[in-house]
């Protein structure tokens, strides 16, 4: 159930609500917004007498949230949320472009896509340090001196960072390095660990388990809402489906539908979402057009010797020449790089 307060509702007034909805026996989440507050309660609201809050002062309206989703839901909060972090925000005009390696390898490979990726325009650096491999003998990822690494480069070129965190005992360390949280594909539903990171106050960029739904990806998100972390941006990586050409089936669809549903930024992950690196570009520009918030892409400046995910790094030349397609469509739908 949302509360929408008047715009002229004191703060004792917007108090009393709040005191009436915990001695229900509620979770209490209050959005305040520029022109009026809004408070959301979470529990079982069934029993709950509409009337006593309507008539109550201050109060403009009630709603009722129909979707197991509350605190992600566009009923929630009507317009879009533009979360910031290091200077930067995302589900605003500006479309955020974070590029770079799939896994960080070293200190050269890294500086030098850094440097190529932050050249062409891109503002948030990605690279793994702790990563989820199919196969156990496969590279596992730097750890801290990745994580170290990336930072530094970060630094060096003015880039916030994003790397991928596998587990709720490495918050601590990846808070050290990183701006952003990555909760990949393999971890979205990993309740526990969002949990934990709904303690933290960091954005967390939650990529769609390989076969979650929409709503399912959303329930993710409420899972690290309802602990206090609102700044959660999804992502859409691509899905299993029965086609087996490309490595998943990139759902451009989920882009206006997570957007029509929720007020969450969503940004779009070709690179994952095709598998190929000569599909990266044209899902880019389509992920654009259908309304992303922003993409992360993987580049690399040797792919044939990347240690992972080679094929579908795009090298720094195509990375730049998308950069300048992303203009174009961004300029034709009303926003920018
Ligand atoms: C990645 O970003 O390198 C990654 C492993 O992504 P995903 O979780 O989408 O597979
Ligand atoms: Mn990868």
């Amino acid at each position: 159930m949302v509360i929408i307060m008047k715009n002229d509702a004191t703060p004792k007034q917007i108090e009393e609500i709040e005191q009436k909805l915990v001695d229900l026996g509620l979770k209490v989440h209050r959005i305040d917004g520029d022109i009026r507050s809004i408070i959301g309660a979470i529990g079982d609201t069934t029993k709950v007498d509409k009337r006593i809050f309507e008539h109550s002062d201050g109060v403009l309206r009630i709603v009722r949230i129909m979707e197991p989703y509350k605190l992600a839901s566009r009923s929630f909060h009507e317009d879009n949320s533009v979360i910031k972090f290091d200077g930067t925000e995302i589900g605003g005009d500006k479309v955020i472009i974070m590029a770079g390696p799939c896994a960080v390898e070293s200190e050269e490979q890294l500086f030098t896509i850094a440097k190529s990726v932050k050249e062409a325009g891109a503002t948030v650096l990605r690279g793994g340090a702790f990563k989820p491999r199919t196969s156990p003998y496969s590279f596992q990822g730097m750890g801290e001196e990745g994580l170290k690494l990336l930072r530094q480069a970060g630094d060096e070129f003015g880039m916030s960072v994003i790397s991928e965190i596998l587990e709720a005992t490495h918050i601590d360390l990846l808070a050290k390095y990183v701006d952003i949280f990555q909760v990949g594909a393999r971890n979205m539903q990993n309740f526990w660990l969002l949990r934990e990171l709904s303690k933290t106050n960091k954005p967390v960029l939650l990529k769609r388990g390989m076969s979650a739904t929409i709503e399912e990806v959303l329930m993710a998100a409420e899972y690290i809402m309802s602990g206090g972390n609102y700044h959660v941006i999804c992502c859409e990586r691509g899905i299993r489906t029965f086609e087996t050409y490309t490595r998943n089936t990139m759902d451009i669809s989920a882009i206006p539908a997570i957007k029509k549903l929720s007020h969450l930024p969503i940004v779009a992950d070709p690179s994952h979402g095709t598998g190929i690196r000569a599909h990266v570009a044209p899902m880019a520009r389509a992920a654009v057009a259908a309304g992303a918030d922003g993409l992360i892409i993987e580049v690399h400046n040797d792919p044939d010797r990347a240690v992972s995910d080679g094929p579908q790094s795009l090298f720094p030349d195509q990375f730049k020449n998308l950069m300048e397609e992303l203009k174009v469509i961004t300029w034709a739908i009303g926003r920018s790089i």
